[in-house]
Formats: structure tokens, C-alpha cells, sequence
């Protein structure tokens, strides 16, 4: 196994994820099988109880965990499926030494950050490099490893001397430290101070980077990348300018045409050429440059005010616009702004809301925003606006029908009103009502399509999904549609085509396509399967429908 470890500096949300993930997709690229880490230095287990706006949003991996948005980027930029374990935190690290030192494992020692820790964390990136994350089943040859947080912080110095510790266990060959910093320009000159100093940082914790990535807005001038060398004593090859690009899908092919590849032959000894064939890759990136139709999505969110706590949504509503060749225009809309005409925002969001050819309410917790997102469906069911709703955005779905169309005024979720005399989202039985990290309902599960239209065919969603009976997607939460009313929702025409495989939780809603030309909730989170190259069905579905196209693909894909 040949470790990579990327470490970064000066600030953080420099894009270390993104490079890292383009230096993966590169090495595939060339043939090498590769598996990621993610560290991250605090203190809680894992993300799951973190607020989106303070941590941008929890990432849901296929065995529940709940985890690191960046771990979300790996897996699409990737096409790999990671654990739980891949996402290793402090908290977590701590936890086994101290449960084994309870258990009497280091019986009549002292149990110390060095060796007990810092050893904990090496055999634990060995063991999780070790795990198979793509179909053949087979072993990554190529680990890589991001350390979030910046070098000198206090949380990240265990890590590091960690690391610095595993160079020795794997091999000096088997192990590349990587350094990504800022080169800020400053009356039209390029900065490389901080990079100097984060280098040396680095340094003073025995650590010397091989190759140092420069996020820059302009590409490096090759004096930068000289005084660069000097300073940090690398060679200036091993400087690459990792400058703003119009899309992040063409990162990869800039790190190529930098050598990374040849670099990174020699620095871990490979025995073979790296030939990087990034073509599929680079022709996305090209096609999401010549789009010329605009569709514009406005998303019904409560925590705008950090876009990446719905960073697998946007993703997935760009995956699925590259499909459908067209360029995403989204629109934020604050849900609790569409409430009452004295909200705040109140004109501008409707404005926004009545413009969008297509609505996407996504998921959430807790009551701020919530009629707004009722709102927003019935606006959509009765001005038939294509509509998507996740999770939450589902619930509101079928809450706005039980009250429209049902009549059943005081419909709602027992999340916010634990006394409604119709609960039609209710507390599902099996969840912790105590204990709040990592008891959901969480992870892939199974839905079953159930509902053939009339004439036989197949449910929208089921078109979608390439018509499989059966699909796997990830969940995250505590409440779903009361089972007891199920049925009255469904013959009174809001569609439950999909349900789990014991056939009570229901799992998608559609309304007929003769009754409404896009209209889909679903209780899973389906924009953490999506990918570059294959998007999510059901938000494939949004941007077809919101661009005209849903027509023609139903009928060439309904069988
Ligand atoms: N709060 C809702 C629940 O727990 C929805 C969760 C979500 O949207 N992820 O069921």
C-alpha cells in the first residue's frame, strides 16, 4: 500500500478536498486502484450532531455513518464507497483507547498520547486502507489521506506526528506528504510567504512536504514556483499552481498537464508509467461549458446562509443538468420567507419561487421554515411546477396534501406539533428518543416499487430508476409517513409508488403524470448516490422536466 497524505495551510476551504480528489481521479486514471481517508481533528465522534450552518452539511455513508462533507466528494469524484471508518476523528480515536484501557489492555502501563494514541491512529489508517471500496472487491494500491484543519493548530498536531511516525512504519517509498497552501496576490504580485511559513510549520513537526499544491486565482508564474522551491526545499517541478478553473471537473487534467503523475511515479517508486487517460472525464468538463439553455432550480432551504450545507443537492442538480446539457441557474429561497407577507424577504423569495421553471425542497430538522416548505408545495402541486422533495421536503409534500386536498386541516408531523389531531409524519418506533448521535434511521436501505399505473405502466420515479423493482438509497431520520394513513393518502391520489421492503414505510410519492407534469417526494436522500457521470434519478427528473425534455425520455425509456 503507498499512502499520500495531504496536509494544508494558511486557511482553511482552500479546496484541499478537491485537489485531493482530482490527484485520486488522476491516478485512476492511470490504472491505480485508490481509497481515502478523512481526519479530522475534533472532538465529536463524527459529524451527525454538528449543525450544516456551523459544518456544512452530514455526509450519509452507505453503513450509516454519518460523516465529513468531503467524504461525499471523494465518493462522486471517485466512484468508490467508503465506511465510517474511512473518517477518523479524535473523538473516535480517543474512545477506543480509552475503552481499551478500561478493559485492562494496557494493563500496568500509562496510557499516553505518544505511543498509545499516535499508534492507535497508524494502525487504524492501516487497517481502513486495507478495506475494498469499489465493486471488484479488490485492495486500493494508493491511500490517500487529507488531515483537515490547518498545520499549527493544537487539534491536528497528534496527527501529524502520527504521520510522521508512519513513514518509517510503511517505508519513505511507500509514503508522499503533500502540502496545499494559499498564494494570495497583492498589487498584481504573487505572495509566497505564507506558503513559507506553513512550510516551515510543517517542518517543525519533522514533516517536509514533497510536493506543494498552490491554490492561486491566477496560474503560477514559474519565478513563484523558484522562490517556492528555495524556500521549502523542494524542487520547482514539484510546485504545481492549482489556479481557479471554470468548473472543478477540469482539476484533474490540470494536475496532468503539470506532470503530477510523473512526480508521483517517482516520489512512491511505482516500477511502471503512470499514463493518466482523462478523457470521458475531460469531455463532462467541456460539454458543462458549451450548455447554452439556462434552467433555473430554486431551492427552499433553511440553511442558506452556508451553501455547502446542501452540497450533495447542488451536486446532484449539476450532475443531472450535465446530463440534460443544460446550465443550472440556482436560485436560494429562504422557506421561512415565503410564509406571511411581514416575513422577511417575503416579495423577493415568491419573485425567485414564480421564476424557477423547477422547486427543489431539500432536507432538515427542526421547526424554522417549515410551512414555508408546505407553502412552496402546494404553490408547485397547483401551478404544476416541477417539484422534488427529500426528507423533510417529502413530509411537507404529503403534510400540504393531507391539508389541501384531504381536508384534513390540522395535518402535520409530530415534529412540530406533538398533539395534531391528524399525524400524518409520525415518530417512527424504533428510534432513540434520548440519545441523539448516530440513532436515526441511517444508511442504505432498500424500496421496493409497488404501483403500476392503470394501463400497466411503470411510476415515473420507476422510469427513472431504469425501471429495477428494487433500488438501494440512503436514509437519515427519525420520523416517516404514519403507516395508518397511508392508504387514505394514496387512493385520494398522491401516489405511494415506492415503500420499504416490509411494505408499510412509505418510501416515494408521485402524483399521476396525467394530474401533474412533475411532482415527486422521497423519504430517502438520493443526491449522496449521485455522480458525475451517472445522476441521481429523481433529480435527473427535476432538471428534464423543468427543461422540457421529461416527455420525450419517458416515452423512449417506459417500457
Ligand atoms: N426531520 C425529519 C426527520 O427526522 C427529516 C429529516 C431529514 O430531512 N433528513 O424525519
Amino acid at each position: 500500500m503507498k499512502y499520500i497524505a495531504v496536509t494544508g495551510g494558511v486557511v482553511s476551504g482552500l479546496g484541499k478536498g478537491v485537489t485531493i480528489s482530482s490527484m485520486g481521479r488522476m491516478l485512476q486514471a492511470s490504472g491505480v486502484k485508490v481509497t481515502a481517508i478523512k481526519i479530522d481533528p475534533y472532538l465529536n465522534v463524527d459529524a451527525g450532531t454538528m449543525s450544516p450552518f456551523e459544518h456544512g452539511e452530514v455526509f450519509v455513508l452507505a453503513d450509516g455513518g454519518e460523516s465529513d462533507l468531503d467524504l461525499g466528494n471523494y465518493e462522486r469524484f471517485l466512484g468508490i464507497t467508503l465506511t465510517s471508518d474511512h473518517n477518523i476523528t479524535t473523538g473516535k480515536v480517543y474512545r477506543k483507547v480509552i475503552l481499551a484501557e478500561r478493559k485492562g489492555d494496557y494493563l500496568g502501563k500509562t496510557v499516553q498520547v505518544v505511543p498509545h494514541i499516535t499508534d492507535c491512529i497508524q494502525d487504524w489508517i492501516e487497517r481502513v486502507a486495507q478495506i475494498p471500496v469499489d465493486p471488484s472487491g479488490q485492495v486500493a494500491e494508493v491511500c490517500l489521506i487529507e488531515v483537515g484543519g490547518t498545520v499549527g493548530d493544537i487539534e491536528s498536531s497528534v496527527f501529524l506526528e502520527a504521520l510522521r511516525q508512519f513513514q518509517f512504519r510503511v517505508g519513505f517509498e511507500n509514503f508522499c506528504l503533500c502540502f496545499v497552501s494559499l498564494v494570495p496576490v497583492l498589487s498584481d504580485e504573487q505572495k509566497t510567504k505564507p506558503t513559507q511559513h506553513g512550510v516551515r510549520d510543517l517542518r517543525s513537526l519533522g514533516l517536509s512536504p514533497q510536493v506543494i499544491f498552490c491554490r492561486s486565482t491566477e496560474p503560477l508564474l514559474d519565478a513563484t514556483k523558484q522562490k517556492i522551491s528555495l524556500f521549502c526545499h523542494v524542487p520547482a517541478s514539484n510546485v504545481l499552481s492549482v489556479h481557479d478553473v471554470s468548473n472543478v471537473y477540469f482539476v484533474p487534467s490540470l494536475l496532468k498537464s503539470q506532470n503530477l503523475h510523473m512526480i508521483l511515479q517517482e516520489e512512491l517508486q511505482f516500477g511502471r508509467s503512470l499514463i493518466p487517460g482523462l478523457t470521458s472525464w475531460t469531455v463532462m468538463a467541456k460539454s458543462i461549458e458549451t450548455a447554452t439553455q439556462e434552467v433555473t432550480i430554486a431551492l427552499i432551504g433553511k440553511y442558506n446562509g452556508l451553501q455547502d450545507s446542501y452540497l450533495s443537492v447542488i451536486k446532484a442538480l449539476r450532475h443531472a443538468s450535465i446530463a440534460c446539457h443544460v446550465r443550472l441557474n440556482l436560485e436560494w429561497v429562504e422557506a421561512s420567507s415565503l410564509e406571511s407577507d411581514t416575513a422577511e424577504g417575503h416579495a423577493e423569495a415568491w419573485d425567485k419561487v414564480k421564476a424557477a421553471q423547477g422547486v427543489i425542497i431539500p432536507g432538515g430538522f427542526g421547526s424554522r421554515g417549515w410551512e414555508g416548505k408546505i407553502i412552496a408545495a402546494n404553490y408547485c402541486r397547483e401551478n404544476k411546477v416541477p417539484l422534488l422533495g427529500v426528507c423533510l421536503g417529502f413530509q411537507a409534500i404529503v403534510v400540504e396534501y393531507c391539508r389541501n386536498v384531504l381536508f384534513w386541516e390540522k395535518a402535520d408531523s409530530t415534529e412540530f406539533d406533538e398533539n395534531t389531531a391528524h399525524p400524518v409524519v409520525i415518530f417512527m418506533p424504533e428510534i432513540d428518543k434520548e440519545t441523539m448521535g448516530g440513532t436515526m434511521r441511517l444508511g442504505a436501505r432498500n424500496t421496493k416499487f409497488t404501483h403500476k399505473y392503470e394501463d400497466g405502466s411503470m411510476s415515473t420515479a420507476q422510469v427513472l430508476y431504469g425501471g429495477k423493482e428494487i433500488i438501494s438509497e440512503r436514509h437519515r431520520h427519525r420520523y416517516e409517513v404514519n403507516p395508518e394513513k397511508v392508504e387514505a393518502v394514496h387512493s385520494n391520489g398522491l401516489l405511494l409508488v415506492g415503500r420499504d421492503e416490509s411494505g408499510e414505510r412509505m418510501e416515494i410519492a408521485e402524483l399521476p403524470r396525467a394530474v401533474h407534469p412533475f411532482y415527486i417526494g422521497c423519504q430517502f436522500h438520493p443526491e449522496f448516490l449521485s455522480r458525475p457521470l451517472a445522476p441521481s434519478p429523481p433529480f435527473h427528473g427535476l432538471i428534464l422536466a423543468a427543461a422540457g425534455q421529461l416527455d420525450d425520455y419517458l416515452k423512449k425509456n417506459m417500457k
